[in-house]
């Protein structure tokens, strides 16, 4: 067995066969010729039968992966009429008397290099669009088709890369992974991909063309961009399970996806995902979650060598809120300390981490940083609907100060002139006892909580979370747990804010009854999760 990792781009799970791709690589030479008008007739007559191939393309993309997705055909249609690329493909055979599919290759090479280098990403993936229809139209010229046919059998498609036209025109219902060389997410193979609803894994590396043997057997994993060529008995059983909880996960979509969460009396709640990334927005959608109910910012600050910047940020933000569009999303504040460090904050060693500078009491403690991301918040929530949640509350007047920083940064933006929302929602976590307990006098200042059970576990039974020795005295059933939380919802409807819970309890289906008699408002859950719960939810009866 050899593994290669890459970059998991559409999360679903392949074993099978290999095939690899097969393109009719076509050599182009130069040559000098004579008539040059004649060579301007050959290569109007290509482009008209590439476009027309591309009409094709462009209506089966339409069928499977939709207009939006079927667009960037339109885009090569277009691509293939632009007067800049025309023009310098005519100079060349005008000014140096060559033949045409010369020209159209150093063409397609020049501008290629163009989009390579530039600084955006998006701008650098279509490097490989200018190279697809360069490409088409040599073929038209030279008569070779090049297409991969797939046999009967479905199989693992691997390829140096694919272009989008080359990963569209395979037979969908052949093909169980896309897994090549090279690549970007941002390439509309990628993209592609996705929308297919096929595992693709892109970026494994050079060296597994040289190693895989049509037919080999494959195990291609989408969610971790892991690649195993010849796969041992044990990875193999293990590959072979996750794909059949795939299959049953697939199948509770396929009849949840749409439905209301709802019980059987009719009460309905509003059930939402958390993540820490923006890679994460793709299985909320996928998995129907009506919200984010839980964005733990503190990856972006982990996943980075120094503090974020507010620009870094903002679009980081602002790309969550428009990807949801109108769902709703909460994006939690920094959270760091405890069990989650980065270096660059340069905390000292403590004695209690978990029970030391983390979290809120970091923010109050260094505002700075606190402002900037809160700056970069109210920026980004003219794009969506956003509500901030602060995590580790234990008393009123550290929400007085954090509202107060609040309208410090409101009035700030007022002056510099910049928008924001109005109906940004502001929350609290109910993560320690002290919270709870006070919720009465902490509801009428937020316009939500979210009770993280993680946290109000360790803080409410004195049980380390990342301590395995006393796990068996960590009951996260816990009476005291459940009072605290009842308290909390009390408290919160009593005085109009809704409530949540968004620690790993909110999954746990055994107790989703128990939370809906509380009147529970929401249920922030991974993505993974949202549709059990929702399955759990319809089937509650609250009048028995
Ligand atoms: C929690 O404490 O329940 C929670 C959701 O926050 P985290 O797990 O990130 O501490
Ligand atoms: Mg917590």
């Amino acid at each position: 067995m050899v593994k290669y990792q890459g970059k998991g781009v559409y999360g679903a799970v392949a074993v099978g066969k290999v095939s690899v791709f097969k393109r009719q690589d076509v050599q182009v030479k130069r040559f000098k010729i004579d008539h040059v008008e004649g060579e301007i007739v050959r290569l109007a007559a290509a482009k008209k039968k590439a476009i027309e191939q591309l009409q094709d393309i462009y209506d089966k993309a339409l069928k499977e992966v939709g207009e939006a997705n079927a667009q960037i055909f339109e885009i090569h249609m277009m691509m293939i009429e632009d007067d800049d690329y025309n023009d310098a493909i005519v100079e060349m055979i005008n000014g140096q008397s060559v033949n045409a599919e010369y020209a159209v290759a150093v063409t397609a090479d020049n501008f290629a290099e163009m989009f390579a280098s530039m600084d955006d990403s998006y701008m650098q993936a279509r490097a490989a669009d200018i190279r697809d229809i360069s490409n088409r139209i040599i073929a038209c010229m030279t008569d070779s088709e090049g297409n991969h046919s797939v046999s009967d059998e479905k199989v693992i498609i691997c390829a140096d890369d694919l272009a989008p036209s080359e990963t569209v025109s395979l037979d969908k219902d052949k093909v169980l992974a896309f897994v090549t060389a090279h690549g970007s997410s941002n390439s509309h193979t990628a993209i592609l991909a996705r929308n297919m609803n096929i595992a693709a894994i892109i970026g494994v590396g050079e060296e597994f063309l040289g190693r895989i043997k049509e037919g080999d057997m494959a195990v291609a994993d989408g969610y971790t961009g892991e690649f195993f060529l010849n796969p041992d008995a044990v990875t193999l059983a293990a590959y072979e399970k996750k794909q059949k909880e795939e299959v049953e996960k697939k199948a509770l979509l396929q009849n949840l996806k749409g439905k209301e969460n709802v019980t059987q009396d009719g009460r309905k709640i509003n059930i939402y995902a958390n993540i820490g990334s923006v890679a994460n927005i793709g299985e909320v959608l996928l998995n129907d979650a009506g919200g984010i109910g839980l964005f733990r910012s503190e990856f972006l600050y982990l996943e980075n060598n120094d503090y974020p910047t507010e620009e870094e940020q903002f679009k980081v933000y602002k790309r969550v809120l428009e990807s949801m569009a109108t769902k709703k999303v909460i994006i939690r504040t920094l959270d760091i300390g405890a069990d989650k460090q980065a270096d660059y904050f340069n905390l000292e060693k403590e004695e209690n981490p978990a029970l030391g500078l983390r979290a809120i009491r970091l923010c109050l403690t260094r505002p700075e940083i606190f402002k900037t991301q809160l700056r970069a918040l109210y920026r980004a929530s003219v794009y969506g609907r956003l509500g901030i949640m602060f995590p580790m509350i234990t008393s009123v007047s550290e929400l007085e100060e954090i509202l107060a920083l609040c309208e410090q940064v409101k009035s700030e933006l007022d002056t510099d002139n910049i928008e924001y929302s109005d109906s940004i929602e502001l929350g609290i976590m109910i993560e320690t006892p002290a919270a709870a307990i006070i919720s009465d006098k902490l509801a009428p200042m937020v316009d939500f909580f979210s009770v993280g059970t993680n946290d109000l576990t360790q803080y409410t039974l004195a049980c380390d979370r990342q301590n395995p020795q006393i796990e068996r005295f960590c009951d996260t059933h816990h009476e005291a747990i459940f009072r605290l939380i009842e308290m909390s919802v009390e408290n919160a409807h009593r005085h109009g804010a809704w409530i949540g819970i968004c620690g790993e309890l909110a999954a746990d289906i055994s107790l989703t009854e128990t939370f809906l008699r509380m009147g529970i408002d929401e249920l922030s859950v991974s993505p993974s999760f949202v549709l059990k719960v929702r399955d759990k939810v319809r089937k509650i009866d609250l009048s028995k």
